[in-house]
């Protein structure tokens, strides 16, 4: 069997255009162009390329962004000044503060400080406890992503057993809340999981948020099983590139080139041998993170400001 892989890219394009053409409504209706603040402090260089690519799309979508950079050295009193400021700008819709924060700023009591409505990533305590009601109008953008795919995709989640690996504040524990509003039976694996082969082998939508580079193989995944690869990883060795990828010529030339490439949590060869449809890495969840964020910025001025 070869997995119908399920291109994240052009899920994500289709998206963009959509909240293209709801942002140009809500100019011609209300005279509004949502606005997005993006929040990067320190310097850790997977965030700034991360923060990079989101304001270069919501340029596209005509959504107006900005990225106010803060140096690592910052201090957490800092930080929650510059939200509060953002919280009280009117002309702000949305407001994205790029994790990790640096060691230094308590990260929680940042989060606390967003305001709900302009909390566009969805991680402040009160849209987390909304996600949980069933009553938060847009939701974390990577598990809303991997939704989206499922939809756009024709994968029916109703009566399917989810199974996700991995219990993290901003993709597994939010995801959990999302297959089980679309009437999944949803299991969630983590470090202290006592079976993660067999429980992986039962799901019919297996999702791997791990951070582990290829934990998932062959022996984790039921032949035809739809697969969801959330991990980022970042693969030097070209012993290692030729064990993941079958000798792919263009990962090893990558790898030579760039000095890596990247992988994810499942094991791209044994995966595309076994699962029957499958996200790749790049190009599948990652470029769906960027689109709900534009889509969740569009919504939260919609609301603030529905002319
Ligand atoms: P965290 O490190 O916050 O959480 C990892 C989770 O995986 C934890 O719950 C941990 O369990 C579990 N885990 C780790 N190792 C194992 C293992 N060997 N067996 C079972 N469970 C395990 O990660 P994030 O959720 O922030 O991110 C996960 C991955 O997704 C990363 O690679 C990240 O880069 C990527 N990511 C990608 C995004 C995208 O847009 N594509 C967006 C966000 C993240 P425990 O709780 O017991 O420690």
């Amino acid at each position: 069997m070869s997995a119908r892989v399920l291109d994240g890219k052009a899920i994500a394009a289709a998206i963009e255009n959509e909240v293209a053409e709801g942002v140009a409504a809500l100019k011609r209706d209300a005279g509004v162009t949502p606005r997005l603040s993006v929040l990067l402090v320190g310097s850790f260089a997977p965030s700034k390329i991360y923060v990079r690519n989101k304001a270069r799309s919501a340029e596209r979508a005509g959504i107006r962004s900005e990225v106010l950079e803060m140096p690592e050295s910052s201090r957490t009193a800092e930080v929650l000044a510059r939200v509060e400021a953002l919280n009280a700008d009117a002309d702000v819709d949305g407001i994205l503060v790029q994790l990790p924060l640096p060691g230094g700023v308590e990260e929680m009591r940042v989060i606390e400080r967003l305001s709900p409505e302009k909390d566009v990533d969805c991680l402040t305590p009160y849209n987390m406890g909304r996600l949980l009601l069933g009553t938060q109008p847009w939701s974390p953008c990577t598990p809303a992503g991997i939704m989206e795919i499922l939809r756009r995709s024709g994968i029916p989640v109703e009566g399917r057993r989810a199974v996700i690996v991995g219990r993290s504040n901003i993709v597994g524990k939010p995801l959990a809340v999302l297959m089980l509003r679309a009437n999944a039976t949803v299991v969630m694996c983590h470090t202290r999981t006592a079976d993660l082969e067999g429980e992986c082998r039962r799901a019919d939508i297996l999702v791997a948020a791990a951070g582990r580079a290829a934990l998932i193989g062959a022996r984790h995944i039921a032949p035809g099983a739809t697969v969801i690869d959330v991990g980022i990883n970042r693969v030097e060795s070209r012993a290692e590139a030729e064990r993941l990828f079958g000798g792919d010529p263009e990962r090893l030339r990558e790898v030579e080139r760039k000095g890596s490439t990247l992988v994810g949590d499942v094991h791209p060869t044994e995966a595309r041998e076994r699962a029957g449809a499958l996200t790749p890495v790049p190009g599948g969840v990652g470029p769906l993170t960027v689109a709900m964020l534009l889509r969740n910025t569009l919504e939260a001025a919609r609301r603030r400001r529905p002319g």
